[in-house]
């Protein structure tokens, strides 16, 4: 039994499970000792949970996700047990700061941007929700890449998460599955010609208020035979220990590719590994304790985030047809009746389709099955043609559709969309299967846990509840018209960016005004997501500031980050042209003191958690129809900044929450993008209209920012002069209106303060709560197993 005190807690912790003496413990030792008391008392709620699934043999949820951007762990688990106050003073008492103590966790970057930091969210709703629920995904040993600047270029490094122990996880070696690659299929079966073991990592996710603890339960790659004796004594030593080595690999690095599939045998090797894993968990659970498979549907539902766990569908119609006997068409409905698939894009370049000589060589099986699903698929709806197969491919958005007993969109326009362009036709054939859930952010960690100001402001106000209940901020709005209270809210957001600034020095060096506007796009770098109009329109401002510096500039400061695909040059061009342009623009003197632009390296979760709760202006500024819902939108609007932003995704549901009044609205409309599209040479066309415009393009085309290579950015020129298929210059003219709307607004101290406040007030509905009780209800069918409140 850990001691009840939590300070005992935490010595008894460094002293014995780290064997430190407290008169020399680092903060490392402290963090661990942290790190372990907190996870006692999770493990105590972890376990009442699995208890109380068992005995009520309730649904269960499986979230299938190839990514978990998690972030930290420390501070969240602190947090929602309640315990941030005694850990503070425990720590104080031995001279260490909290802060310093939590923010020596490394983040667990196991993903590359919305879609694994959507499936973390889930992950802590679901725990606040007490919905019994797995996350299944693969144990990375490296995360994605650590950037860095070397003359304004990112330079990837390795990420090295797990170099240092890892508190959160227990390893479970008797929690392992044999996997199979290759061989040769029959009608009935298929006999691998390798085999390579996924073994399980349990970390527990506890909810708000400790109330209820779920398990993510992440797979690593080893090997079944992973030292070979004969070769090490024929003197081959790394022989011997190759099959560990190859089993490991699978297991061993996060693709850095967002939004763009790679079609690499390694991939489709890591898609089969995690997603055949956990179906064979999850019958194994189911099986050990009901005997009639075909309950399956009433105990089991599947999320698949996205198509990169689409196999799971054809690995679960084999274990059930194959290994166990059932009838093929009834372990096709039995698998539909399970499975459900989230659509996150509709990127051509990013819908996943295999070559089926590479399918077929690593799955021989899975593509026999496949063929079979869609056959019987035609067969019964002969007047389309839909199709999972064609072109020698096989195609995971139509499988998974299939597969699927509800698929999903991520925002109302996205959903839309999905009906008219990727699944128009499936769609026809089956109506009533895609339905919308407008993806949410967990207000623990995006507001209560990284703005605290903020978060003491609202408590103070209206009292704790809606840390646990969004919604509840709306209660906020008629205080939104004190002025004391504006004032108040005004300070929080005052301090957070003294607070930026002083880490923008300490980390980079540079000199920041918190008076000025903080102005921020954070995500992956992405043409469709426009860094390049941003920078653009700073280039534009600048040279209108140097034009007139005494006239009445509202001061910016423009924040970027993000990382680019190593592979996507024209997303690191941008890079570079942001790093050019700021060194440029931020050692002219005429305009120092009314603008500075930074671009910070290595944009991370613990990154967004510093920065969103001292921004001003959010950026959401992609092509119309791209960007599926966006989640980083609503966790600034939520801390209080306006977004000036394009109808893209959940931004038009933002809006229509927080009040067009609230929003810097600009640009085309999903439908006004494709006619645009069509105008012959659209984009010299919006060049020749808009002087600032053609000046700014002319400026990089010239060189001014890159004075030893004058033609370092004709890519991007030429691409912005041409083609422009994202629309840059087409809404350039418009995006200036918005940008000097909200200069206007800003100079209005009070005026800027109560956008801002109503945005914190009205956006509560972008909680994932909400997201996730859309779940439970309209597709999973599952319920909160919480003991309601006495
Ligand atoms: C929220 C978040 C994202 C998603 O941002 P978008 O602006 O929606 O693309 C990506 N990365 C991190 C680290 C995040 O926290």
């Amino acid at each position: 039994m850990p001691p009840k005190d939590f300070r005992d807690a935490i010595v008894t912790h460094l002293t014995y499970s780290l064997g430190k003496d407290p008169d020399h413990a680092t903060v490392f030792d402290w963090r661990m000792a942290l790190s372990f008391a907190v996870r006692d008392r999770i493990v105590d709620a972890w376990m009442a949970s699995t208890r109380r699934t068992y005995a009520k043999d309730a649904k269960r949820v499986y979230y299938l996700s190839m990514e978990f951007l998690i972030g930290r762990l420390l501070e969240d688990g602190v947090i929602n047990l309640g315990l941030e106050d005694e850990a503070r003073r425990a720590l104080e008492g031995f001279g260490l700061n909290f802060t310093d103590v939590v923010t020596d966790e490394p983040d667990a970057a196991l993903g590359n941007g919305g879609l694994g930091r959507l499936a973390a969210c889930f992950m802590e709703s679901l725990s606040s929700l007490g919905c019994p629920a797995f996350g299944y995904g693969i144990r990375y040993e490296h995360g994605l890449f650590r950037q860095s600047f070397e003359n304004g270029r990112q330079m990837e490094a390795p990420e090295t998460w797990l170099q240092q122990p890892h508190p959160w996880e227990f390893e479970r070696p008797e929690a392992r599955f044999l996997l199979g690659f290759g061989g040769t299929a029959t009608a009935t079966g298929w006999t691998p010609a390798e085999t390579v073991y996924a073994e399980a990592y349990d970390t527990p996710i506890v909810g708000w208020q400790g109330r209820w603890a779920n398990t993510l339960r992440l797979w690593s790659g080893r090997a079944v035979d992973p030292f070979n004796l004969e070769k090490f004594n024929a003197g081959e030593f790394t022989a011997a220990t190759e099959g560990e080595a190859l089993a490991r690999t699978i297991s061993r690095v996060l693709y850095p590719e967002d939004s763009t599939e790679i079609g690499k045998a390694l991939r489709i090797k890591q898609e089969y590994f995690f997603s055949a894993a956990s179906v064979h968990d999850i019958l194994r659970r189911f099986e050990a304790e009901h005997a009639d498979l075909g309950l399956l549907p009433s105990k089991v539902a599947i999320q698949l985030n996205d198509t990169h766990p689409a196999i799971a569908g054809p690995e679960l119609i084999r274990l059930l047809h194959d290994a166990r006997g059932m009838d093929f068409d009834e372990a096709v409905r039995i698998a539909q009746g399970c499975l459900n698939y989230t659509n996150h894009t509709l990127l051509p370049e990013a819908l996943e389709s295999w070559d089926e000589t590479l399918f077929g060589e690593l799955l021989p099986r899975h593509l026999q099955i496949i063929d079979r699903v869609d056959a019987a698929h035609a067969k019964a709806h002969p007047k389309r043609k839909v199709s999972a197969r064609g072109d020698g491919r096989v195609k995971m958005g139509e499988l998974s559709f299939i597969l699927a007993n509800r698929v999903n969109g991520v925002s109302a326009l996205h959903t839309g969309l999905m009906k008219t362009t990727v699944f128009k036709d499936l769609n026809s054939l089956h109506p009533e299967k895609i339905i919308n859930e407008t993806n949410g952010v967990t207000p623990r960690r995006w507001l209560h846990n990284c703005n605290p100001g903020l978060s003491a402001l609202i408590t103070d106000t209206i009292g704790d509840g809606w840390i646990g209940d969004l919604e509840q901020l709306e209660i906020l709005v008629p205080h939104v018209d004190d002025a004391g209270w504006l004032e108040r809210y005004a300070a929080v957001k005052t301090a957070n960016k003294a607070a930026l600034s002083d880490w923008v020095m300490d980390a980079h060096g540079l000199k920041l005004d918190p008076q000025a506007m903080f102005d921020v796009q954070i995500k992956r770098i992405h043409e469709y997501k426009r860094q390049h109009l941003n920078i653009l329109e700073t280039i534009a401002l600048w040279q209108e500031m140097k034009d007139t510096p005494n006239a009445d500039w509202t001061p910016r400061v423009k924040l970027f980050a993000g990382k680019a695909a190593p592979g996507y040059f024209f997303a690191k061009e941008i890079i570079h042209l942001i790093n050019d342009a700021a060194a440029v623009i931020n050692a002219d003197k005429t305009t120092n003191d009314k603008l500075k632009v930074a671009f910070l390296p290595n944009y991370n979760v613990s990154m967004a958690e510093r920065l969103i709760p001292a921004s001003d202006l959010s950026e959401q500024i992609s092509t119309a129809g791209k960007e599926a819902s966006g989640t980083g939108n609503m966790k600034f609007a939520l801390n209080g900044a306006p977004t000036v932003g394009t109808l893209d995704g959940a931004n038009v549901e933002i809006r229509e929450r927080v009040g067009a009044e609230n929003f810097f609205l600009f640009g085309m409309t999903a439908d006004e993008v494709e006619a645009r599209r069509a105008i012959k040479n659209h984009a010299a066309k919006a060049v020749a209209a808009d002087p600032r415009l053609k000046r700014a393009i002319d400026a990089v085309a010239k060189g001014v920012f890159s004075p030893g290579e004058k033609a370092r950015y004709k890519g991007i020129v030429d691409n912005l002069t041409g083609p422009d298929y994202f629309l840059v210059t087409s809404d350039f003219t418009d995006y200036w209106r918005a940008q000097r709307d909200a200069d206007a607004v800003f100079t209005d101290t009070a005026a800027w303060s109560k956008m801002a406040a109503m945005n914190t007030a009205l956006s509560g509905w972008f909680s994932s709560d909400r997201t996730i009780r859309g779940y439970m209800a309209d597709i999973w069918g599952a319920e909160s197993l919480l003991e309601k409140d006495a």
